[in-house]
C-alpha cells in the first residue's frame, strides 16, 4: 500500500549507536552487591556518560550560585564577624556574625536538634533533594572534577579506551595533566575548609610567613588537600555509598509519599528495544511500555545504578537519568517524564504530595524547637561571667581579724566592642577588689582575673558564707553571680 511515510518516531528509531564500551551488565543480582563492586568485591570503576537537559542545566547555575557562597564565604563579614567560623581550636563558633562561645552550648544543642528534625523533615517529604543538588561532595564531583575529566580525557567511551590503551605519550600527559589539575583544585578547597576552621586572615598568615613558623598549619593544609584529592580522584561515588550516614537514613525516612527520583514502571514495563519495522499500535499490542531499553539512564548514572530497580541507597537523587530519559522520550515521541520526580503512591495511584501525620508529628517539633532557638538567641546575654573558688585555696585571716578568699573570674564578650566591667559584692557586706585594677573586656575575647573577697567574722557564717556578685556594664546590671566564701567552723 502506498500513501504518507511513517514518520512516528517509534518506527524511526534514533540513528545512536550502542556504547560498544559498555560491557553487558546482569542486574537481575542488583540487590546481592552494590553497583561500584563486582561479585568478588573488587571496585567497578564508573564511567558516567555526559548529560545534558534543563535539570542538568538548573543544576549547573545552582552549582555556581553555590560554589561563589563557598568560595566567597571567609571574606564575607557581618558587623564586621565572618559569615561562618568553626574554630574547633579556640572553641570560637560565628554563624551567621553571631558568635558562639562553649558557654552556649545549650544553644549549639538546640541548633543541632533543630538540623536533625529539619533532615527528617525534608528527607521525609522530598528525598535526597540535598545530595543532588546542595551537597559539597556531589557538586564538586559533578561540577567541577567531573568536568576537568571530560575536557581532558572526553565522554565515557573515550575514558574507557584511554585507560585500556597502552602508556605513551598522549596518554601520560593527559593522566599527569588530570592528576595535577586534581591536586589543586583539592588544595584550594582544602584551603577553603581551613578559613572556615581559623578565618581567611591566620590562613594568609601561613601562606606568607616562613614555613618553619606554621608547620602545625602547613600540615594541616597538606592533610586537607590529600583528603579531598583522595576523595575526588578515586574514592568518588564510594563517599556517598559507605560513609555518608544520610543515604542510609533513606530506608528509615522514605515512604511511599516521599518524593524521589523515580521510575514509572507502570508507564515504562514491558521495556524492549525499538523495531525499524514495529508500529507504535503493535509495540502496544505486543506489551511494551515506553521504555525502549536503551539504558541510557543506567549510562549517565553516576553511581552506577538502574534506577528502573526502584529507589536505592546509592541514588544521590543527581537527576542525570530524568534529563537522560527525557532526551530519549523526546526522540521516541513519547511524553517526557518516564523518569521523574514522583512518589510512590504518585507512580501507583496517581496521589499528589499528601502531608502524612508524621510530616505533621516532625513539623510541629521542628516548630517548637525553632521557637526556643529564636529566644534562646534572643535573651542571650553579650557578657557572660562565670565565678569559681581558686584552686588549691581555703581562707586566709587578715591581721585585722577579716577573712579573705581568692576567686577565679572569666568574663567572655560576646560582641565586637571592647566592654568595661565592674564587679560589686552585693551580698553579705565586704570588700572586692579585682587583681590587676579595671576589667575591660577586649572584643570576642575572653578574660580570666583574680578576684579578692575579705568579709569581717561577723557577716560571716559559720563554715560556708553565700555570696552575691553583682556584675555590671556601662551602669547596667547584666548579672548575679553566686558563690561560696569559706571560713572557719564556729
Ligand atoms: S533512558 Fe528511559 S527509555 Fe532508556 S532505558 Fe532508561 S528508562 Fe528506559
Ligand atoms: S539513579 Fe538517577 S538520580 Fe539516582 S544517582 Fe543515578 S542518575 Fe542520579
Amino acid at each position: 500500500m502506498g500513501g504518507a511515510p511513517d514518520k512516528h518516531p517509534l518506527n524511526n528509531p534514533t540513528k545512536e549507536k550502542p556504547d560498544a564500551t559498555v560491557k553487558p551488565v546482569d542486574w537481575s543480582d542488583f540487590r546481592d552487591h552494590i553497583a561500584t563492586a563486582d561479585r568478588e568485591g573488587r571496585r567497578q570503576w564508573i564511567y558516567p556518560r555526559k548529560v545534558s537537559g534543563p535539570f542538568f542545566r538548573w543544576r549547573t547555575w545552582f552549582s555556581w550560585l553555590l560554589l561563589f557562597i563557598m568560595f566567597a564565604g571567609p571574606f564575607i563579614t557581618i558587623r564586621g564577624n565572618p559569615l561562618l567560623l568553626m574554630n574547633i581550636v579556640e572553641r570560637k563558633f560565628v554563624v551567621f556574625g553571631q558568635i558562639f562561645w562553649p558557654q552556649d552550648m545549650i544553644i549549639f544543642a538546640v541548633a543541632v536538634l533543630l538540623f536533625v528534625v529539619s533532615i527528617l523533615i525534608f528527607t521525609t517529604a522530598f528525598g535526597r533533594l540535598w545530595c543532588g543538588w546542595a551537597c559539597p561532595q556531589t557538586v564538586m564531583m559533578e561540577m567541577v572534577f567531573r568536568k576537568v575529566e571530560y575536557l581532558l580525557e572526553g565522554d565515557a567511551p573515550s575514558q574507557r579506551e584511554l585507560n585500556a590503551a597502552p602508556w605513551h605519550a598522549g596518554k601520560i600527559a593527559r593522566k599527569v595533566a588530570k592528576q595535577v589539575i586534581f591536586f589543586a583544585i583539592s588544595f584550594l578547597v582544602g584551603n577553603v575548609l581551613l578559613s572556615y576552621i581559623i578565618g581567611w586572615q591566620p590562613l594568609f598568615q601561613i601562606i606568607i610567613d616562613p614555613p618553619a613558623r606554621h608547620l602545625t598549619g602547613l600540615a594541616f593544609m597538606l592533610g586537607f588537600a590529600l583528603l579531598f584529592y583522595g576523595i575526588f580522584a578515586r574514592f568518588r561515588e564510594q563517599a556517598c555509598t559507605f560513609i555518608c550516614p544520610y543515604g542510609r537514613l533513606q530506608s528509615l525516612l522514605l515512604d511511599e509519599n516521599s518524593i524521589v527520583v523515580a521510575y514509572d514502571y507502570k508507564r515504562g514495563e514491558k521495556r524492549g528495544p525499538l523495531r525499524h519495522e514495529q508500529k507504535y499500535g503493535e509495540r502496544r499490542y505486543a506489551g511494551f511500555g515506553d521504555c525502549v531499553a536503551c539504558n541510557q539512564c543506567v549510562s549517565v548514572c553516576p553511581t552506577g545504578i538502574d534506577i528502573r530497580n526502584g529507589t536505592q541507597m546509592e541514588c544521590v537523587h543527581c537527576t542525570a537519568c530524568m534529563d537522560a530519559c527525557d532526551n530519549v522520550m523526546t526522540k521516541v515521541g513519547s511524553p517526557r517524564g518516564l523518569i521523574r520526580y514522583a512518589s510512590l503512591n504518585g507512580i501507583e495511584r496517581g496521589e499528589r504530595l499528601r502531608v502524612t501525620p508524621r510530616l505533621v508529628g516532625y513539623s510541629v517539633v521542628l516548630l517548637a524547637l525553632a521557637t526556643v532557638l529564636g529566644l534562646m538567641i534572643f535573651t542571650r546575654a553579650d557578657v557572660e561571667a562565670t565565678v569559681l573558688r581558686a584552686s588549691g585555696t581555703l581562707f586566709q585571716q587578715m591581721p585585722d581579724g577579716h577573712f579573705s578568699n581568692l576567686y577565679t573570674l572569666r568574663i567572655v564578650n560576646k560582641t565586637s566592642r571592647e566592654l568595661p566591667v565592674e564587679l560589686r559584692l552585693e551580698q553579705p557586706a565586704g570588700t572586692l577588689q579585682v587583681m590587676g585594677g579595671k576589667l575591660v573586656v577586649p572584643p570576642q575575647k575572653l578574660l580570666e582575673n583574680s578576684l579578692l573577697v575579705e568579709l569581717e567574722p561577723a557577716a560571716m557564717k559559720s563554715g560556708t558564707t553565700p555570696l552575691l556578685l553583682g556584675v555590671y556594664c556601662d551602669g547596667r546590671k547584666i548579672q548575679t553571680l553566686k558563690t561560696a566564701f569559706v571560713g572557719p567552723r564556729n
